[in-house]
């Protein structure tokens, strides 16, 4: 059984106030639970702020929304895995198809920075997801085996399972336009048929597999209750407390 993990990517969003106010509000929300792992993924600026307003809440937990593969040294403006290990980040989002696309990071970068996380015991949130161009031609599932098979180069079992994939079609982030659930269960088994071929059987069934683009809490249920899709990840809805905690409720539902 995998436990569903739903993570707020905050992108370019969120000041130290407000995301101490948003940490509040969500605590109330969520304090009973358990059944679903959480994850706050703010801005670099912001993460000591949320660190500290979640204090011993073990289930809800804070990541980053990159980072750089080196261990330390003259990498100005970049941030390492062992720094953001030193503000308790337990996750990272790497390969995010706004860093592929406006940042030229290509499946050896987000490899690099995979395995890096890995070897600092940081888990990394691994973006893969089409074009509307690239569905449009036919080509889904050239796309997503392109993009798992190196991104996730060189990964071993425990590696494997401890690494979250976030299926995330690229003309449904920000665009209000979900992919319907069917269309979602469709690449999400792919993406899961793709992991059987580049690993054992065991490990494939325990990598989680997130839906990610246009999630609110009105589509959030009907997506996670497909049977290969383990969470969501999440930008505009999760900004607000409220509607973030309603999408966490309806990973519990069965
Ligand atoms: C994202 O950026 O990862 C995302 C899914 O954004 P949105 O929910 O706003 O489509």
């Amino acid at each position: 059984m995998r436990k569903k993990i739903v993570a707020a990517n905050w992108k370019m969003n969120m000041t130290q106030a407000e995301s101490e106010r948003f940490v509040e509000s969500l605590l109330l929300r969520l304090d009973d639970i358990t059944d679903v792992e959480v994850v706050i993924v703010p801005p670099f600026t912001a993460i000591a702020k949320v660190s500290e307003g979640l204090g011993k809440a073990q289930n809800i937990k804070v990541g980053a929304q990159n980072m750089y593969w080196e261990k330390s040294g003259p990498y100005t403006g970049e941030i390492s895995a062992s720094l953001l290990r030193d503000l308790f980040v337990h996750y990272v989002v790497l390969g995010h198809s706004e860093r592929r696309i406006l940042f030229g990071e290509t499946d050896e970068i987000v490899n690099r920075k995979v395995r890096a996380a890995h070897a600092a015991a940081l888990r990394p949130i691994v973006c893969v997801g089409e074009t509307l161009e690239q569905r449009d031609k036919g080509n889904v599932e050239k796309i997503l085996s392109i993009q798992l098979r190196g991104s996730l180069a060189g990964l071993n079992p425990k590696e494997l399972q401890e690494t979250v994939i976030a299926y995330e079609p690229v003309w449904a982030i920000g665009t209000g336009r979900n992919a319907t659930p069917a269309q979602a269960q469709e690449a999400h088994a792919f993406v899961r048929h793709t992991l059987h071929e580049m690993a054992d059987d065991a490990t494939a069934e325990r990598v989680r597999i997130q839906y990610g683009g246009s999630v609110k809490p009105e589509n959030a249920r009907e997506l996670m209750t497909q049977p290969d899709i383990d969470g969501a990840l999440v930008g505009g809805a999760s900004l607000d407390p409220r509607s973030f905690a309603q999408i966490v409720k309806a990973a519990r539902d069965k």
